[in-house]
């Protein structure tokens, strides 16, 4: 057991944290001022700070520890896999049973006609992978042009440079010379920001149109695939109207352009199913797979493609050059393994489906009445508050993005509870596993939270009001 905590001082670990550690997606200089806050210990839902502090993770680590903190099976499934195979790879040639047996297990929970799985260790990873896969599958047609994969604007998929440039996130493109070529973007379906007076239906529909008439505009001969999280995650849970996902899957469908859905935050129950395909009814051609795949035990991703994109790739690819040392690690296979059997026996994502998700859904809507709540949304799991100063016009805030968000966020955590902001919305998507008396206490941290919030925004004269959306 590692007892760092008894040993040095919280203030000693943030300043040598300070010294040596880059931490991701941070302002490097401000957390060195302010002091990372050291995590020592996870429990179900809940997280401990080196000082004793608890805190109730409503965000799963990073949307991925689906099973919750601290469960011993994982752990002894580890143990025993490193004694008895700690590493071996998967070029040249070779597989061991671990890698075997969650390919299986894989092929078993995905569509019926998704069979075959690439592994790698991250979602990042799985989306390179993705880039790969799909030109060297048209390449392998004959058709080398057909190279352009097109993406949503806000869409989030991952950090590396073909990730990131397939991600939608302007204020990562800038800082590396990004997009890649041909990864081109469109419109996103968030309605509650950009529909102005359509109704989703409507706007659900437009949305999918600019992607058709993007494949018209470019050519069906260059396109090759499109790139979709079910609902995007890190862009803020947007969740698409109903309207939105048929006519995508038609147009991918009707001009041959391969689908690739991102499922690294909603597979694995974050959506009530095992993948957010299955509650939105998508048949996709490829899917990225991390996060949840592992609880966040291990680190493991993976792309599933289908029997169409297998054989061609096995008929007329020959090698196909692509492949990471822990392509398939077997610690990490083994642990997946195990938490996809934690996940069945315990009937996690049944619970989300009839259970938990419904009872969340109805609890997250009272927080629509509280005056600083444009919108209240929950699918599965996934959750998030639009904050506002004037909620029936869905205005923004006059102070730039994300001023209030970040000040929310941080009284949350004063207050015990693990939101994050994106932007001006406060998002969470708890363990799957926790029960409705936690999400009762998730929902009065929350409100209790909103409430101080608003205080602080009052009192710093923050309440002006910017952009109106819906006059
Ligand atoms: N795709 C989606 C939808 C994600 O949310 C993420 C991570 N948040 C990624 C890909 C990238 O995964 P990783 O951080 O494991 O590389």
């Amino acid at each position: 057991m590692n007892n760092l905590e008894n040993l040095v001082s919280t203030r000693e670990l943030q300043a040598i944290d300070a010294r040596h550690h880059i931490h991701p997606f941070t302002d490097t200089a401000y957390l060195n001022k302010v002091g990372a806050k050291v995590i020592v210990r996870g429990d179900g839902i809940f997280l401990f700070d080196n000082e004793g502090n608890k805190y109730l993770d409503a965000m799963s680590g990073l949307w991925c520890v689906n099973i919750g903190y601290g469960r011993h099976e994982l752990a002894e499934v580890a143990q025993k896999q490193m004694s008895n195979l700690a590493y071996y790879n998967t070029f040249f040639g070779t597989t061991h049973p671990p890698a075997i047996r969650l390919s299986e297990k894989l092929a078993s929970l995905t569509p019926p006609n998704l069979n075959k799985v690439f592994f790698c260790s991250s979602g990042s990873e799985a989306n390179d992978t993705n880039i790969r896969l799909v030109r060297h599958y048209w390449s392998s047609l004959g058709k080398p042009d057909k190279n352009i994969i097109l993406s949503r604007k806000n869409a989030y998929h991952g950090s590396s440079m073909g990730s990131a440039s397939l991600g939608g996130m302007h204020s990562m493109h800038v800082q590396g010379g990004m997009p890649i070529p041909d990864i081109l973007h469109v419109n996103q379906p968030y309605w509650y920001g950009e529909a102005g007076e359509l109704s989703e239906e409507e706007f659900g529909r437009t949305r999918a149109k600019e992607l058709e008439e993007k494949i018209c505009s470019i050519g069906v001969d260059r396109i090759a695939a499109f790139i979709a999280e079910p609902i995007q995650g890190a862009g803020g849970v947007i969740i698409p109207p109903k309207s939105y996902w048929p006519e995508v899957s038609r147009i991918c469908k009707e001009y041959g352009v391969l689908l690739i859905a991102d499922e690294v935050i909603c597979g694995f129950g974050r959506t009530g199913k095992w993948f957010g395909s299955d509650s939105f009814k998508i048949q996709p051609d490829l899917m990225t797979v991390a996060k949840g795949l592992s609880s966040g035990y291990q680190p493991i991703g993976g792309s599933i493609v289908s029997d169409k994109i297998a054989s061609v790739l096995e008929d007329f690819g020959g090698e196909f050059c692509h492949g990471y040392t822990y392509s398939g690690h077997p610690v990490a296979a083994a642990v997946a393994l195990e938490n996809l059997r934690v996940i069945e026996k315990e009937g996690l994502i049944t619970k989300v489906e009839k259970d938990t998700g419904p009872y969340l859904a109805s609890r997250w809507q009272e927080l629509s009445q509280h005056p600083m709540v444009g919108q209240a949304r929950v699918f599965g799991m996934l959750g998030a508050l639009e904050l506002s100063p004037d909620p029936d016009s869905r205005a923004s805030f006059e102070a730039p993005e994300g001023t209030v968000g970040l000040i929310t966020r941080e009284i949350c955590i004063d207050n015990g509870l693990i939101m994050r902001h994106v932007g001006d919305k406060m998002i969470i998507s708890p363990p799957l596993m926790i029960s409705r008396e936690q999400i009762d206490s998730l929902i009065n941290l929350a409100w209790l939270s909103l409430e101080k919030s608003h205080q602080e925004i009052v009192s710093r004269g923050l309440m002006k009001i910017g952009e109106r959306r819906a006059e």
